[in-house]
């Protein structure tokens, strides 16, 4: 895929920075700024397999913007990942932290591999290999990574003992999501998902809604999804509907998530949980009568070829990027909102930020102290783009980008970038 293909997510996250430049007339040399990163690597680095073979892995990490501080981003692990889709997220990253009003940079990173088919000690030694390959870009002041598609806990434990080693000594804020034993923060793992809730719990007090009025559908049943579903299960809204890649699910009066959990950790997934309630189609969860509706897997999944069935009068980016511009302009002329991946999945890079202030002092708080420092973030977040797209007439996606890009665009002016 070519960097300016429609299709693919940087010609997708193109596009949205061009739509929120033209809005604010941004000056073309900050509008070029943005949209090149700073740095892009490829590494290359062999690992020896089980079966006592040499294996060559190649890794990604892209550091798009610094100018509000050290670049931060997830890192996945997935046999699809590209330069390309690095890029794009990395790009997002920036928005993200500048919307959020944390003092960190964008990047993303990746190593194009399938856990699911590696021991743990090939996981383990891919994850030393790419923290080997890039020692010299990684750094708590520099670029700190952080757990993405299929990577954990484990994974940047892993990864932060590798560099202590080089290092030659303990350096815990070189990446954060780490398990809270090993200099990780409490609450790190449930926080994309309860950063949405806390946005969700917010919107109902605005609308004088009760949870249980409330129908949700999330499709992707990863570490995001799948602890949305069970905080919103456990608020008492009705799940209607989730999915992973392999099934959806679909009952009328709302699921009983945690045995879908159950399901899911068993051998045939959410399959398990029942013949009667499945649906045909995974995708057919995009079109089911709801009134939320989460998407939290990947990039391109409502396009412009399916948009136009989606009933939910509310869309909540839960994954990076799984809706393309066209799709953006379909659902806003059908009267839905969307409300953006760069605010709905903040939740996770606030905690890491988090993480990264107690690895700098030492110190670790509670959960519920980490839990209301997120919230307060989030929803302030949540309020400055309800704000921006009411001032500039624009969808939410745009007054969010705006928020973003202002305060980018003041920084570059202190630091004498323009
Ligand atoms: N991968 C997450 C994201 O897309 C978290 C990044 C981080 O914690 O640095 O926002």
């Amino acid at each position: 895929m070519t960097g300016q293909n429609n299709q693919g997510p940087l010609g997708v996250v193109h596009q949205q920075i061009a739509e929120a430049s033209r809005l604010i007339q941004l000056p073309n040399t900050v509008e070029t700024i943005l949209k090149y990163p700073k740095r892009k690597v490829e590494v290359q680095f062999p690992v020896e397999m089980d079966d006592g073979h040499t294996q060559m892995f190649t890794g990604y990490r892209t550091q798009h913007n610094d100018v509000l501080g050290p670049v931060k981003g997830g890192l996945r692990f997935h046999p699809q990942t590209d330069e390309e889709e690095t890029e794009a997220l990395a790009a997002w990253m920036t928005f993200k932290c500048a919307l959020v009003q944390i003092p960190h940079g964008g990047a993303k990173g990746g190593v194009v591999c399938d856990p699911s088919m590696l021991s743990d000690r090939e996981l383990r030694q891919v994850s030393r290999g790419y923290t080997e390959a890039l020692f010299d870009l990684l750094g708590p002041n520099k670029d700190v990574p952080a757990p993405d598609v299929y990577t954990d806990p484990k994974i940047m434990s892993v990864m932060m003992d590798t560099y202590s080693r080089m290092a030659g000594g303990h350096e815990p804020g070189v990446i954060t999501g780490k398990p809270p034993l090993v200099g990780g923060s409490k609450a790190r793992e449930s926080a994309t998902a309860q950063g949405a809730v806390y946005i969700i719990e917010k919107m109902l007090e605005q609308e004088n809604k009760r949870a249980e009025d409330v129908r949700v559908a999330v499709q992707g049943f990863g570490n995001a999804g799948q602890i949305a579903a069970r905080l919103l299960y456990d608020l008492g809204c009705k799940i209607v509907s989730v999915s992973d890649s392999k099934a959806a699910l679909y009952e009328k009066n709302g699921l009983d998530i945690p045995r879908a959990q159950q399901a899911k950790a068993g051998e045939n997934g959410l399959q398990d949980y029942g013949e009667n309630n499945m649906l045909e189609n995974t995708m057919d969860i995009l079109y089911t009568d709801t009134d939320i509706l989460i998407p939290a897997a990947m990039e391109g999944v409502i396009t412009e070829e399916n948009a136009g069935r989606i009933k939910a009068p509310k869309i909540m980016e839960l994954a990076n990027g799984p809706t393309t511009p066209e799709a953006d302009h379909i659902l806003k002329d059908q009267g839905q909102a969307v409300y953006p991946d760069i605010l709905v999945n903040a939740g996770g890079v606030i905690v890491s930020y988090l993480e990264s202030v107690q690895n700098h002092m030492n110190y670790y708080w509670s959960e519920d102290v980490i839990n209301e420092r997120m919230k307060a973030f989030i929803l302030e977040a949540y309020e400055q783009t309800e704000k921006s797209a009411y001032e500039h007439k624009t969808t939410n996606r745009n007054g969010a980008m705006i928020f973003a890009m202002d305060r980018l665009q003041e920084a570059m002016k202190y630091r004498g970038w323009i």
